[in-house]
């Protein structure tokens, strides 16, 4: 399933700072600066992340895409390209629902998730107070916060959710 549904809803309390965001084109000289080899799967991946930086991709998903678009590059040679990618730091890898991770660009700017537990539509959100109060606890607890993963498991709304249990609304 390809997840293209990261559209960011404006809610009275939450902060959505994406839709200033410039596009970001990474290219062969972001895969130098991180000590990668410039190679064409690399090249075809890093294309495709860019070019939906909306997205939540699973290697299947990445796989598929570029056998749409005639780029025959093995799902084994993607899996690993994105593991090397989220070593460099260039891809987040998140555990949503189901068995397969998916991944997305890092654009160096955190967001959370919120993940409908129907039909895996992923909407991205930001909320400093959140951020803040997370800080503050681990403060009290004697920590000092270095990076959180929150993903909360919802229903979403959708009228068309396709997942939605039969005489529910
Ligand atoms: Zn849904
Ligand atoms: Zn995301």
């Amino acid at each position: 399933m390809i997840y293209t549904g990261a559209h960011h809803i404006g809610t009275a309390r939450s902060v959505h700072r994406f839709e200033e965001e410039t596009f970001v084109s990474l290219g062969a000289k972001d895969l130098k600066k991180v000590g990668l080899k410039v190679t064409l799967p690399r090249m075809k991946i890093l294309n495709l992340l860019t070019e939906q930086a909306d997205s939540h991709l699973s290697a299947e998903d990445v796989y598929k895409c570029l056998l749409e678009s005639g780029e025959e590059i093995g799902l084994a040679t993607v899996y690993r390209v994105l593991t090397q990618f989220e070593a460099a730091g260039l891809v987040k890898r998140h555990h949503f629902e189901g068995p397969q991770s998916v991944f997305e660009l890092d654009e160096g700017t955190h967001h959370d998730h919120l993940v409908c537990a129907n039909c895996g539509e992923i909407v991205e959100f930001y909320d400093e107070t959140i951020e803040e109060r997370q800080r503050a606890i681990s403060r009290e607890l004697g920590f000092e916060l270095q990076e959180h993963s929150m993903i909360l498991y919802a229903e979403c709304r959708r009228p068309n959710c396709p997942k939605r249990p039969a005489g529910t609304s």
